[in-house]
C-alpha cells in the first residue's frame, strides 16, 4: 500500500515512511492510503474476536512491510482489552472505548502506533526519541502506549498547574523510558519548545527525534477496527436495521477512522459529526465555509479544537456534497452538556462522560424527529442540529445509533457530579495511578534550558 500526500498528488510513500515521518514535512500535507480495500465482513463468525477483525483490517495497509506472524503478535500485544457495546435503549447503543490502560479511546491508536514505530526502528542504530507536548489526555495515552516499548524513549511536556490532578498523575508517574517535564508555562509554550527542538540541527545531529502526533496515519487506521467490530455486533442484534455512528469530535481523527471502516465495507450507513462549542465543522457543513478559529474551553475539553487537523483528510477524501449526504451534524454548549449527562443518567440509567454526552444528545434529537424539523435558515450560532439533511434521514425509524463513548466518566468526576449529584467511582487502574509517586522534572519555559536537559538525558 502506498500513502498519498493530501497536498502533492505526485508524492507517495510506503507504510514505514508514513509511520516514521508522520507527515510530509516539505508540504505540510497528511498521508491518506491510496485505496481502501474491501473486507468480506460476512466471513467472520457470529461473534468475532476484536483482534481477529483488527488483523484483517490492518493487513492490506501494512502489506509485506511486516510479516503476518509479527503483525499478529503486534496486534495481540497492543490490545489486551476490548471495546464494549452496551445497549442503553431501543434505538441506542453506547460503544465504550475506555477499557484500555488510560481509560480513553486514544489507547487504541497510540498503542498500535508505538508498536509499529518500535518494529520499524529495530535493528537501527540508537534509540528513537519521541517528544510530545500535551494539554492532558494525549500525553497519557502516548506515555502509556510507549512505556517499556523496545528502542524508544518518550519525553512529555505539560503545562504545570494547568491540567487536572488525575491527568497529572497519569503523565508524571512513569518510570524507565517515559519521562515528563512540567513546564512553567502554557500548553502553547510546551508545543513551541518541542517544535523548536525538531528544527534544532545541532540536536538533530546527535539524536533521532520523532513525534507521536495525532495526525499520524498509524493512529487513525487502528481506530477503524472498533467501528467495524461494533457495527457487526449491532447488525447481528438488529437484523434489517441501519447503523449510524455518532461521534464526539475534536480533531476529527476518530470520525475519519469511521469513514475508513465504512469505505472498507463495515455496515455503517452514516455518521453524526458532533462537537462542543468549537463548532468549526458543523459550520462548514452548514455554510460551505471552512473557518478555523481559536479554541474555547468547555467541559468536554478533549474536543476543544478550533482548527481540526483531519479536516484536511476529510475534504481530500470527499466533496462537501458527499459529506452532506453522509453526515448529520450537531453541536452543544456547556449547559447542554450538563443536561445531557443528567438526561442520560435519568432516562437510561447510564453514566456518560461529557464527551459522549454530546453524541448522546445529538442522537436523542435525531430519534425524536429532529432532522425532519430542520429549517434551512436555522441560526447556526445556536446549539443543536446543523441545517443539513443527510441521505439516511428518512429512514431514522429503521436505524440504531452507536454513540461513541470516548472516555470513562470517572476521568471527569467533577463535571459528572454537577449533572447527576454523584461522582463516579474511579476504575482500579486509575486509583492505582493516584497512589504512585510523581516523577516529573521541573522545567523553565526556556529553550536553552530545555535543550541542555535533552543533551544531558537522551542517549
Ligand atoms: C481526543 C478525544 C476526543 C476527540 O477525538 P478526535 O479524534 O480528536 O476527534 C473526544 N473525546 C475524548 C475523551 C478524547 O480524548
Amino acid at each position: 500500500m502506498l500513502y498519498l500526500d493530501t497536498r502533492d498528488k505526485n508524492f507517495k510513500v510506503d507504510f514505514k515512511s508514513a509511520v516514521m515521518g508522520g507527515m510530509n514535512a516539505a508540504t505540510g500535507g497528511l498521508y491518506v492510503p491510496e485505496s481502501f480495500p474491501k473486507i468480506e465482513f460476512e466471513k467472520f463468525s457470529e461473534n468475532p474476536d476484536f483482534r481477529k477483525v483488527a488483523f484483517e483490517m490492518i493487513s492490506p495497509y501494512v502489506g509485506d512491510e511486516i510479516p503476518e506472524s509479527d503483525l499478529r503478535r503486534l496486534i495481540d500485544d497492543a490490545y489486551p482489552f476490548d471495546p464494549r457495546l452496551e445497549k442503553i435503549d431501543d434505538k441506542s447503543y453506547v460503544l465504550e472505548l475506555f477499557h484500555g490502560p488510560t481509560c480513553a479511546f486514544k489507547d487504541f491508536g497510540a498503542r498500535f502506533m508505538a508498536r509499529a514505530m518500535s518494529y520499524f526502528n529495530r535493528g537501527s542504530e540508537g534509540r528513537l526519541h519521541i517528544l510530545v507536548a500535551t494539554s492532558g489526555d494525549t500525553g497519557s495515552a502516548v506515555g502509556s502506549a510507549f512505556h517499556n516499548v523496545e528502542g524508544l524513549d518518550v519525553t512529555i511536556l505539560y503545562p504545570e498547574g494547568k491540567i487536572s490532578p488525575l491527568q497529572e498523575k497519569q503523565l508524571s508517574t512513569f518510570t524507565g523510558n517515559v519521562r515528563a517535564l512540567r513546564v512553567k508555562g502554557t500548553f502553547d509554550d510546551c508545543q513551541k519548545l518541542v517544535k523548536t527542538a525538531f528544527t534544532d540541527s545541532s540536536l538533530r545531529n546527535k539524536f533521532r527525534l520523532s513525534s507521536a502526533n495525532s495526525i499520524n496515519i498509524s493512529r487513525l487506521l487502528p481506530q477503524s477496527f472498533y467501528y467495524a467490530h461494533a457495527a457487526l455486533q449491532a447488525r447481528r442484534e438488529n437484523p434489517g436495521k441501519k447503523i449510524i455512528a455518532v461521534v464526539p469530535s475534536g480533531n476529527f481523527g476518530n470520525l475519519t477512522s469511521g469513514l475508513i471502516a465504512r469505505e472498507m465495507g463495515a455496515p455503517i450507513e452514516g455518521f453524526v459529526a458532533t462537537t462542543n462549542s468549537n463548532h468549526t465543522i458543523p459550520d462548514w457543513i452548514a455554510t460551505s465555509r471552512y473557518e478555523p478559529r481559536p479554541s474555547v474551553e468547555t467541559f468536554a475539553n478533549a474536543m476543544d479544537v478550533g482548527a481540526p487537523s483531519n479536516y484536511e483528510r476529510i475534504s481530500y477524501m470527499y466533496s462537501l456534497e458527499e459529506v452532506r449526504k453522509l453526515f448529520a451534524s450537531f453541536w452543544l454548549d456547556n449547559d447542554g452538556i450538563i443536561s445531557a449527562i443528567r438526561e442520560c443518567h435519568e432516562k437510561c440509567s447510564y453514566t456518560i462522560d461529557p464527551h459522549g454526552a454530546v453524541a448522546y444528545k445529538a442522537w436523542q434529537e435525531i430519534v425524536a424527529g429532529g432532522l425532519s424539523k430542520i429549517s434551512r435558515d436555522a441560526d447556526i450560532k445556536k446549539p443543536g442540529l446543523t441545517p443539513n439533511v443527510p441521505d439516511w434521514a428518512d429512514c431514522v425509524s429503521d436505524c440504531v445509533g452507536m454513540i461513541l463513548e470516548t472516555a470513562s466518566p470517572a476521568k471527569f468526576g467533577q463535571t459528572v457530579k454537577l449533572a447527576t449529584g454523584k461522582e463516579p467511582a474511579l476504575p482500579e487502574r486509575l486509583e492505582r495511578v493516584m497512589e504512585l509517586p510523581d516523577n516529573s522534572v521541573p522545567m523553565e519555559n526556556d529553550y536553552g534550558k530545555f535543550s541542555a536537559w535533552l543533551e544531558e538525558n537522551l542517549h
